[in-house]
């Protein structure tokens, strides 16, 4: 496809994302949420759907959702209604799904999205993207295929009435960075609140992506739905994989189909799953086991004040008040072990908070993952990060220096707090005494005549040669501004 061609179509994107609560127990029954028991271990007559069971509805994760929604900029419904939601799936014991149909707990709420800006490292607010609703519903189990290279399905039903949010989009996305910014944003919300513990890979946050193009000023066209996205650059290459597919129809003068498909990471596409003839019919009705669900809104004003400070105020103040730049704000923001980490190691010390965080995003990161230490390392170690970031930064260790101290630190078997003192001790000074620095500067220079010669008549180019020739006899230890100073003196 050309580029004028792929110009007359917009593309149209919204989301529907489901998360998990981070309750202890599930919504209508008392068996615990937690990950990872024995098979059919966490359940009950409620969540086995056995007859005559009655669900009794979580009032913790009521909250949760109305912190959710508050968090958003929401309606908090005072009366919600749950339904029964009827389909037949070998993990939804009881045939139908306790979910939230026409009257959900929350309506009306958007995602202000700050989009990196072109040039600048400012963020630009490019996106006003409206929450339609969030309602409450319940998780169905687990199927197990082939197991061991059986070849039986086993079922497992432990996460079966963990309670979820689904959270509502409204078609207002133009692109596929849209999308994962505006997932971004929702995932740092829900952590930033303790709603959901936000990881994809095992499922606790889930998206479907729908899809359609149209030309700017015409209706919206059919959309396609996509799942089994599981990470955000699933989201982002799926995305893109189906404006490029509905857009090669279009042009071909078919149309596109409604239809729900299914994100492939390993083919890199999307594949019929099915279409809206063979989509369901849910039947919804209201559950006739559970009231409506009633909030008083002085509640909702007590859990409105008890709001934390939030991703975008977060990031804001830390441009604002610590000239963190405006990357190292959104990575900060994006988890909460990070901003934890960072305010550690500004508490130990920390000179200068800007470069602390750009230090931490950077070096600190880039060490941590060639080593297999876990990041809640880096948090009990902020203090002495830190404080070789400061020591780095005014000149008291070489680059060379700083990445031994680095690779040593992590590398070792101790606590990382500890090898960090250890190999910060183990590395020595910088060698920043004049006379010193002087002498080598000349020695080396008087070995390099012809390159000298060279630099003298016009090749300037030739200066980072001279800094790492005496840097190498320097063993790595040189103060570079004080070599660099030197070797211009010399070099006049
Ligand atoms: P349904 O009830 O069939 O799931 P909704 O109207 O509630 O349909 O929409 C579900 C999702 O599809 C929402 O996230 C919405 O933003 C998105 N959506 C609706 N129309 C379009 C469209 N034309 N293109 C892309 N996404 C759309
Ligand atoms: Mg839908
Ligand atoms: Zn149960």
């Amino acid at each position: 496809m050309s580029a004028s061609e792929a110009a007359r179509w917009q593309a149209v994107i919204g989301l529907e994302v489901h998360a998990q609560l981070r309750t202890s127990t599930k919504i209508f029954c008392s068996c615990p949420t937690s990950f990872g028991a024995a098979p059919n271990t966490h359940v009950c007559p409620v969540c086995l759907g056995l007859p005559g069971a009655l669900p009794v509805l979580n009032r913790a994760a009521v909250q949760l959702a109305v912190r959710t929604g508050l968090a958003v900029g929401c309606t908090i419904a005072p009366r919600s209604v749950f339904a029964r939601k009827n389909y037949f799936y070998p993990d939804l014991p009881k045939g139908y799904q306790i979910s939230q149909a026409e009257l959900p707990v929350c309506l009306d709420g958007h995602l202000d999205l700050e989009l990196p800006g072109a040039t600048t490292d400012s963020p630009t607010l490019q996106r006003h993207a409206r929450i339609q609703r969030i309602h409450l519903e319940e998780d169905a189990g687990k199927s197990i295929h082939g197991e061991g290279g059986a070849q039986t399905s086993a079922i497992d039903l432990n996460r079966a009435g963990t309670p979820l949010i689904e959270i509502v989009g409204h078609p207002d996305l133009r692109s596929a960075d849209e999308a994962v910014a505006y997932l971004k944003e929702l995932r740092a919300i829900l952590l930033c609140l303790g709603v959901c513990d936000g990881n994809m890979e095992e499922g606790s946050l889930r998206c479907d992506a729908n899809v359609s193009v149209h030309r700017p000023g015409e209706p919206l066209g059919t959309r396609c739905e996509i799942k089994n996205v599981n990470s955000f650059k699933s989201l982002r290459d799926a995305i893109a994989y189906e404006i490029d597919r509905q857009v090669g129809l279009l042009n071909d003068g078919q149309r596109v189909v409604q239809q729900t498909r299914l994100w492939s990471q390993e083919r890199g596409r999307t594949e019929a799953m099915r279409s809206k003839e063979e989509a369901h019919d849910y039947r919804y009705f209201p559950d006739p086991d559970l009231p409506a669900l009633v909030i008083d809104p002085g509640e909702v004003e007590i859990l409105r004040l008890g709001l934390p400070e939030l991703p975008a105020a977060r990031r804001a103040r830390l441009r604002a008040e610590q000239g963190v730049t405006a990357q190292a704000a959104a990575w900060l923001v994006e988890e909460p072990e990070r901003l934890r980490a960072f305010q550690a190691g500004v508490q130990g010390g920390a000179g200068e908070p800007a470069a602390w965080a750009t230090f931490l995003m950077t070096q600190a990161i880039a060490a941590l993952t060639r080593s297999s230490r876990a990041f809640a390392e880096v948090t009990t170690a902020a203090r002495e990060l830190a404080r070789i970031c400061d020591k780095w930064r005014t000149g008291g260790l070489s680059n060379r220096m700083l990445n031994d101290v680095l690779t040593q630190g992590f590398a070792g078997e101790e606590p990382l707090f500890a090898a960090l003192q250890t190999a910060l001790t183990g590395v020595g000074e910088v060698v920043s005494d004049t006379a010193a620095l002087e002498a080598t500067v000349d020695q080396v220079l008087a070995g390099l005549g012809p390159q000298v010669e060279k630099y003298r008549s016009g090749q300037v180019q030739l200066f980072g040669f001279f800094v790492g020739q005496v840097m190498r006899v320097l063993d790595g230890k040189g103060d570079a501004q004080a070599v660099n100073a030197i070797l211009r003196r010399r070099l006049g």
